[in-house]
C-alpha cells in the first residue's frame, strides 16, 4: 500500500530498525478512530522494514480501522459528497486537514458577493460616481459582516442545543472545538456558491436552495460522526441553528440593514 503525500500520513522515512508505528502527532491530542465504529485506535498502519505497511486492525470490530488511508483524495472526497460517516471519520479524526478558517472566510465572501449583487441589481441610484463607489465598497463590507453574523448564529443554536442536551450526548464533555472544525468543513458545499457567483444571471433561488440543503445535510452528519450522537439529537441541533439563524435574519430585516431586501434571495425564501 501507499503510505501517500497527504498530510497528517507522512511517515518518517529515518527510522528503518524498529517496528514503527503510525506517527501520533503530539501523541494525546491526536487519537485515532476507527472509520466504521468509532473506536479510539493507536496507529492506522505499522510500518514494518523495507517500506512493508501492514493496515491496523480494529479490535472491536475486526475491520481495518481506516481503509481510507489507501484511497486517492477524490474518492474520498465523492465518499464524503455522498454523505458517507467513514469518510467523514477519516478527514475528521485520522487526518489534519487544516483548512477549515481559511474555507469559511472563502465562503462567507463569496456568500457577501452574491448577495451585495443581489443589493446592487435592487437600488438603481443617481448619486455622483465617488459617492456610489464608496457607498458600493461600504456595502460589501456590510453584507459580509451581516452573513458572518447569521452564520455566527447558526452555529450558537447548534452549540447551545448540543450544551443543553450534554447529558444525554456523551458522559464527558463534548468536544466543541472538533466540532466548530467539522462544521466549518462540513460548509464546503457553500464552494458551489462560486458557480452563482460567476454565472449570476442564470442562477435562480432553486438553485441556491438545493445548495443551502446539501450543507446542512452535511453539517448533519458532521455533528453525528464528530459526537457519535444518534439522527435524530443532531437533526434536532441543526434545526436548532437554523432558528437562530432565521431570528438573525429577520433581525436584520426588520432593522433595514439588509436593505432592498430581495437581496436576500438566498435567505428570505429558505426557510
Ligand atoms: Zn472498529
Amino acid at each position: 500500500m501507499g503510505n501517500g503525500g497527504r498530510s497528517g500520513l507522512q511517515q518518517g522515512k529515518g527510522n528503518v530498525d524498529e517496528v514503527a508505528a503510525t506517527p501520533t502527532a503530539a501523541s494525546a491530542s491526536c487519537q485515532y478512530r476507527c472509520i466504521e465504529c468509532n473506536q479510539e485506535a493507536k496507529e492506522l498502519y505499522r510500518d514494518y522494514n523495507h517500506g512493508v505497511l501492514k493496515i491496523t486492525i480494529c479490535k472491536s470490530c475486526q475491520k481495518p480501522v481506516d481503509k481510507y488511508i489507501e484511497y486517492d483524495p477524490v474518492i474520498i472526497l465523492i465518499n464524503a459528497i455522498l454523505c458517507k460517516a467513514q469518510a467523514y471519520r477519516h478527514i475528521l479524526f485520522n487526518t489534519q486537514i487544516n483548512i477549515h478558517g481559511k474555507l469559511c472566510i472563502f465562503c462567507l465572501l463569496c456568500e457577501a458577493y452574491l448577495r451585495w449583487w443581489q443589493l446592487q441589481d435592487s437600488n438603481q441610484n443617481t448619486a455622483p460616481d465617488d459617492l456610489i463607489r464608496y457607498a458600493k465598497e461600504w456595502d460589501f463590507y456590510r453584507m459580509f459582516a451581516i452573513a458572518a453574523l447569521e452564520q455566527t448564529a447558526y452555529f450558537i443554536g447548534i452549540f447551545t442545543f448540543l450544551w443543553v442536551e450534554r447529558p444525554m450526548t456523551a458522559k464527558k464533555k463534548p468536544n466543541f472545538i472538533l466540532l466548530l472544525k467539522a462544521l466549518l468543513l462540513s460548509s464546503y458545499g457553500k464552494l458551489l456558491l462560486i458557480p452563482a457567483v460567476i454565472w449570476e444571471h442564470d442562477y435562480t433561488p432553486l438553485c441556491l436552495k438545493l445548495i443551502k440543503v446539501f450543507v446542512l445535510t452535511s453539517n448533519f452528519q458532521a455533528i453525528r460522526v464528530t459526537l457519535n450522537i444518534n439522527r435524530k439529537l443532531s437533526f434536532l441541533a441543526v434545526l436548532s441553528g437554523l432558528l437562530l439563524e432565521s431570528i438573525m435574519v429577520y433581525f436584520f430585516q426588520s432593522m433595514e440593514w439588509d436593505v432592498g431586501s430581495d437581496c436576500a434571495i438566498y435567505k428570505s425564501q429558505d426557510f
